[in-house]
């Protein structure tokens, strides 16, 4: 059994929040973009709309569709009212598991009772961030993929305590938004960021060792296995530091074959996130195409 939702806040309006907002309110949810800085809504909002004219121009969503998208985005840097008549609280703040813990204990004080909580964590534990929330059982993972109105895939990760109307609606709302789900039962990583994490470490080592350029990394796995993106391109789009924690994380929790390897340590403190620093692994100009 499954319950309508109308109304879904997002936390957080960086890379993967303004996606989810951006297919939730095209879906037709009332939606709620919180963010604790001002100008991160603001360009959250612009790339929104800019995405969702793209849309209209390439005919793949139909003009009165993104008009009524864009109707339904409210933007809030005050959580309470972004929150207050919430059903559904997707939240999409940094990979840090007492910040997110945090974050959903200041939501539970202003949403109603009975709304259900959903984290889009590349791989932290939903047991835990469920245990330490007032409803485990109406917690679950919502883990989507960038950019997020292009990607199909939402994996819905199964917390110890989360009940089977929890992970129903959450299949509902996921398919309502355009996706096809896989349902994980919780373990490091999930499906989809361990095994990922796993290549791109290992194309990491491969380049500390001399194997190989990124270019050429890259072009083999491309070329040679058929995967549409490269590792390293795949890293600069995650964002270097996104993919350092969940490395931190599979690390402590699965072993040794997880130890973030030197090439992405060394960008981290680099500061080269990747693309939304204009460098990670290659380099980007001001709209996002590489230069080298
Ligand atoms: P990001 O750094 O692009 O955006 C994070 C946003 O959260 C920023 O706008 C920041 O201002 C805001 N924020 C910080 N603290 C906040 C708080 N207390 N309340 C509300 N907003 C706050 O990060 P991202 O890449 O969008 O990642 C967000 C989450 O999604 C992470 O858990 C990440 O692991 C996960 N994820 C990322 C990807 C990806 O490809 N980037 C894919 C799947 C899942």
């Amino acid at each position: 059994m499954s319950r309508e939702i109308h109304c879904v806040t997002v936390l957080g309006a960086g890379t993967m929040g303004l996606g989810i907002a951006h297919v939730s309110a095209l879906a037709g949810y009332e939606t709620h973009l919180f963010d604790v800085q001002a100008e991160a809504l603001e360009r959250a909002q612009g790339r929104i709309h800019g995405n969702l004219d793209k849309g209209v121009e390439k005919g793949k969503v139909a003009a009165e569709a993104a008009a009524a998208a864009k109707a339904n985005l409210h933007l809030n840097t005050e959580l309470a009212a972004a929150v207050q008549s919430a059903e559904l609280v997707i939240e999409a703040v940094p990979e840090s598991v007492q910040l997110k813990i945090e974050t959903f204990e200041r939501v539970a004080a202003a949403c109603p009772a009975e709304a259900i909580f959903a984290s889009n964590t590349s791989g932290l534990s939903i047991t835990e961030m469920a245990g330490a929330s007032d409803r485990p059982e109406r917690f679950a993972g919502m883990h989507f993929f960038n950019p997020v109105h292009i990607m199909k895939l939402v994996e819905i990760i199964r917390g110890l305590q989360t009940s089977d109307e929890t992970l129903d609606t959450i299949r509902q709302v996921s398919e309502r938004m355009g996706k096809e789900t896989v349902l994980v039962n919780e373990s490091p990583g999930f499906v989809t960021s361990r095994i990922n994490a796993l290549i791109g470490n290992e194309a990491c080592r491969m380049l500390q060792e001399g194997v190989a350029s990124p270019e050429g990394i890259d072009k083999a796995l491309k070329l040679g296995l058929n995967h549409p993106m490269g590792p390293f391109e795949m890293a600069d789009l995650v964002g270097l530091d996104v993919r350092l924690s969940i490395l931190e994380y599979l690390h402590k929790t699965l072993g040794e074959t997880y130890r973030p390897a030197q090439p992405i340590v060394q960008r981290v403190r680099a500061g080269h996130l990747g693309r939304k620093t204009g460098q990670g692994f290659y380099k980007y100009d001001e709209a996002g195409r590489r230069v080298e």
